[in-house]
């Protein structure tokens, strides 16, 4: 029994509750579309809502951000989240 798992009721249907998940993030930058796998996000086992990392979607903006861009950026398709994520915890992790 983990106590400090981060699971909150749907805001939703208030039913459901929403399950830490990895899932593929589509987003647009302009005309092209960018696919994020293994983003982290909350389901709702009830309804399916989504609710994106507030601070994965702060970090994919910045980067994604054509102002910031660097002319090496190669990155523009599939960009895998950087192993060090802040502010989501691991639901597996139980140690
Ligand atoms: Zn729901």
């Amino acid at each position: 029994m983990n106590q400090n798992t981060t699971h909150y009721s749907c805001n939703q249907c208030h039913v459901g509750v929403m399950q830490a998940r990895y899932v593929t993030y589509f987003t647009r930058l302009g005309s092209e579309l960018i696919t994020v796998q293994n983003f982290p996000a909350y389901i709702c086992d009830m309804c399916g809502r989504r609710e994106y990392d507030e601070q994965s979607i702060y970090w994919l903006d910045a980067m994604l951000d054509p102002n910031a861009g660097k002319p090496t950026s190669s990155t523009r398709r599939t960009t895998p989240l950087p192993s060090r994520q802040t502010g989501f915890s691991h639901p597996m992790q139980d140690s």
